[in-house]
């Protein structure tokens, strides 16, 4: 038996490149890089200023508008909960988002709400996208920000982010995407774009875990109350020591992502074809989210099986690592909310799983998860009494059942 990762949407391997440029850090120069006085610091410091130009430059921000942050849950946590209670004595308390953005913006949205924040979930359609008309007239006069994220981490979909940047701008509303799946996946121009704060994540890149970055906008400036008191690191929005070897391995793993992106992205394309089309060869197989180009990232794959429980297809793909919706929710058996929002019924959310394809992904994989999931689904149907009642042309949602 193989063990083969299909879950590159929930974390990835560190790159060995990435992996050689941090160690040194770790051993021979551990230096505080917030020490001034002594060569220690100064050659943490220039490793940490060196990462910060090559994230900033695969988005086309400045140096200074990158600051490091823990990972994107405490990104999106910054730019959410920091932007609400700077503004809020302006007069401003209203912030828009999507019901299926990332757990850690909607809780962050809960957690103002409690505080006397008002909040608009907007829902999406079939697809997964919102409609920017909607969003337009939902701008109030007291409207801070809107936060919608660039590729969902669930169903791959990508928002039109420069859209929702034109219309924010016009309304002197801030623009925060959580671009933790598309940082270093699909190009990002935050100028362009029109994004004001824009959340990054190092593990889904091929860096390590535990770092991030929250790009701030300086033109126009936004500001942030900070979340953690302290030394004022991080032009005071972020205090605390940074860790140079982390740091370091993500701007490493920004300067790969600028010269192979493309490359990587082609090649999964050419997977995502491959799975998919297998896929809508089985009956009753539904491809959730954007299947229009330029609307979906096309390392994530997220099907329904009908009548297969996710969870026994999960047991059925021995050594496969899958995920049944989004990793944070698989935990509990609740049917996924980000599929509910687009209309899923619950029976076939209940049968959805999320394959996610990544640059370590070969075509040995490919072909082996593709075998695997036909054999799976031929044993798991013929033993489901539901698919038995299918095939004999009963309507199962006519079906009263007795408890
Ligand atoms: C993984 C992920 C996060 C959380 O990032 P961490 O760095 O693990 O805190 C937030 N948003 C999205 C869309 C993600 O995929």
């Amino acid at each position: 038996m193989r063990n083969i990762y299909f879950d590159y949407l929930a974390s990835t391997p560190v790159d060995s490149r990435v992996l050689d440029k941090m160690i040194p850090f770790f051993s021979e120069k551990y230096g505080n890089p917030h020490s001034r006085t002594h060569i220690y610091g100064w050659e943490a410091e220039k490793a940490i200023e060196e990462a910060r130009d090559k994230i900033a430059n695969l988005i086309n921000a400045h140096s200074s508008e990158i600051i490091f942050t823990s990972g994107a849950t405490e990104s999106n946590n910054l730019a959410i909960k920091g932007s609400a209670y700077f503004y809020k004595n302006y007069g401003k308390k209203h912030i828009i988002t999507l019901k299926t953005e990332h757990k850690c913006v909607l809780d962050s949205c809960r957690y103002l709400k409690e505080d006397g924040f008002d909040i608009t979930y907007l829902g999406v359609d079939k697809n997964g996208i919102v409609d920017l008309n909607e969003l337009e007239k939902t701008i109030r006069p007291d409207t801070l920000l809107i936060s919608i994220m660039t590729i969902n981490n669930e169903i791959g979909v990508i928002q039109p982010v420069a859209e929702i940047g034109e219309i924010c701008r016009k309304h002197n509303v801030f623009f925060h995407t959580d671009a933790a799946q598309a940082f270093g996946k699909i190009p990002l121009d935050v100028k362009k774009m029109k994004i004001d704060m824009m959340s990054i994540s190092g593990h889904k890149i091929y860096a390590p875990k535990g770092i991030g970055v929250l790009y701030v906008n300086k033109n126009p400036r936004v500001k942030l109350k900070s979340l953690i008191s302290g030394g004022g690191q991080e032009r005071g929005m972020r205090s605390g020591t940074l860790p140079t070897p982390l740091i370091v391995g993500l701007g490493e793993a920004a300067e790969i992502a600028k010269s192979e992106m493309n490359l990587d992205y082609q090649k999964i394309s050419t997977f995502y074809h491959k799975i998919t089309n297998f896929l809508l060869t089985i009956p009753d197989v539904f491809i959730n989210g954007s299947r229009i180009e330029n609307q979906y990232y096309p390392g994530c794959i997220n099907a329904s099986f009908a009548y297969i429980e996710g969870e026994s297809m999960i047991a059925s793909l021995k050594g496969i690592a899958i995920s049944s919706g989004s990793a944070c929710t698989s935990a509990s058996l609740e049917p996924s909310y980000v599929l509910h929002a687009l209309g899923i019924d619950e029976d076939l959310a209940h049968t959805s799983i999320r394959f996610s394809i990544g640059k370590f992904t070969t075509e040995d994989d490919v072909n082996y998860l593709i075998d695997l999931i036909n054999i799976s689904v031929i044993r798991l149907r013929d033993m489901s009494p539901l698919w038995e009642m299918v095939q004999n042309g009963i309507d199962i949602k006519s079906i009263k059942w007795v408890h």
